[in-house]
C-alpha cells in the first residue's frame, strides 16, 4: 500500500477515533474537573479506572471499536497495516475502505462468525477483572 493511501486510512481512523472519544470526553468534563484536586498524579489506578469508566460509557461495542481503531493505527505505524491479524494475507483495500479498522480479512471473519470460541484471541483485555 503506497504512503498516500495509508495517510488517507490514518486520518479515517483519527476521525473515527476522537468521534468516540470526543462524546465521552464532552459528558465526563464535570466530573474529571471535580477530581483533579483529589488525584495529585495519574497512578495505574486511575488509569485503570478511567479506562473502566470509559468502557462503560462507550458500551461494548464501541469500546472494541475503539481498541481495534487504536490497533489499526499502531499497525500503520509499524507498516503493518492492512494485514489480516489471523492469516497474515492482504486484506482488500475496498474492505479497510467500508472498515478501515478491520484486523482480518473477510474470509477470516466469516470463519470466526461460524465459530465464535476462535474470536477469543483477540479478546485480551489487561483490565478484566472476571
Ligand atoms: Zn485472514
Amino acid at each position: 500500500m503506497n504512503k498516500k493511501k495509508l495517510a488517507q486510512f490514518r486520518s479515517q481512523l483519527e476521525s473515527i477515533r476522537s468521534e468516540l472519544l470526543g462524546g465521552f470526553e464532552k459528558s465526563n468534563q464535570n466530573v474529571k474537573e471535580s477530581e483533579i484536586g483529589q488525584i495529585a498524579d495519574i497512578s495505574d489506578d486511575a488509569a485503570r479506572s478511567y479506562s473502566r469508566q470509559l468502557e462503560g460509557e462507550l458500551g461494548e461495542q464501541g469500546w472494541q471499536k475503539l481498541k481495534q481503531v487504536d490497533t489499526a493505527i499502531e499497525k500503520i505505524g509499524e507498516g503493518e497495516y492492512g494485514v489480516c491479524a489471523q492469516c497474515e494475507s492482504a486484506i482488500p483495500e475496498a474492505r479497510l475502505q467500508v472498515v478501515p479498522y478491520t484486523e482480518f480479512c473477510t474470509q477470516c471473519l466469516s470463519e470466526m462468525e461460524k465459530n465464535p470460541k476462535a474470536t477469543s484471541i483477540i479478546d485480551e483485555d489487561p483490565f478484566e477483572e472476571n
